[in-house]
């Protein structure tokens, strides 16, 4: 029993290794690698949907689609005109940096900008895996409840944005934007944090910005 620890800690470790390996190669290319994190049902892929068509081809881009079973997600972001590549994990609850490795054999990351990686839905342990991200961004919609970023702090600790999807439903529910933001501040003071619905486009624009300033932070730190 008393094994169970180090070889999970042996684990986290290679995977550390990997994703160092990884975040080594996006950085020689200059491409920008979020890693986007939710419960299921958030609206990580409708985000991504509404992102690609307001970005009009504005960043190259391409998605990885972490999904437990089926490649549904994938063939939404096909069909929005941006390469994606499913990563099928057979149930698995998250993604690990020898998946986005072989993910890469099917993507060439030469000339992008920005990568996303939409991680599996569920909010604990995607937290703890290193894909060779530089921006952990994580999305909570105000339908789950404005106690979240409370109940599971670890991703909203560990992420540089926090995005508060499904605005335009907030005279319906019982949660409220600016409960669920300083919750999500109270956890971590330096999040940027974005009140968005990827169905009406409130708070899109901002949230862009944010992403393609960062997109030319990263091309400038390599040319
Ligand atoms: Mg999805
Ligand atoms: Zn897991």
């Amino acid at each position: 029993m008393t094994t169970r620890i180090p070889i999970l800690a042996e684990i986290t470790e290679a995977n550390s290794i990997l994703a160092e390996n990884l975040r080594a190669a996006f950085a020689a290319e200059g491409v920008l690698v979020l890693n986007l994190m939710a419960s299921p049902g958030a609206g990580k892929t409708t985000l991504l949907e509404r992102s690609i068509a307001e970005l009009n081809g504005a960043l190259k881009m391409a998605v990885i689609e972490g999904d437990p079973h089926t490649s549904i997600d994938a063939e939404r972001i096909d069909a929005a005109g941006v390469k994606a590549v499913e990563i099928n994990t057979g149930g698995g609850c998250h993604l690990e940096a020898r998946m986005i490795q072989a993910a890469l054999d099917q993507l060439d990351i030469a000339g992008l900008d920005l990568l996303v990686i939409e991680n599996v839905g569920n909010l604990i342990c995607p937290t703890g895996w290193d894909l060779g991200e530089d921006l952990k961004v994580i999305l909570v919609s105000l339908t789950e409840g404005d106690d979240k970023p409370l109940k599971y702090p670890m991703g909203f600790l560990t992420a540089d944005a926090a995005v508060i999807s499904k605005v335009d439903l907030e005279p319906y529910v019982p949660a409220d934007r600016s409960t669920m933001r300083e919750n999500a501040l109270t956890i971590n003071p330096d999040l940027a944090v974005f009140e968005v619905s990827s169905i009406t486009g409130e708070g899109m624009d901002r949230f862009l910005q944010w992403i393609k300033q960062r997109v030319a932070d990263k091309r400038s730190r390599t040319s």
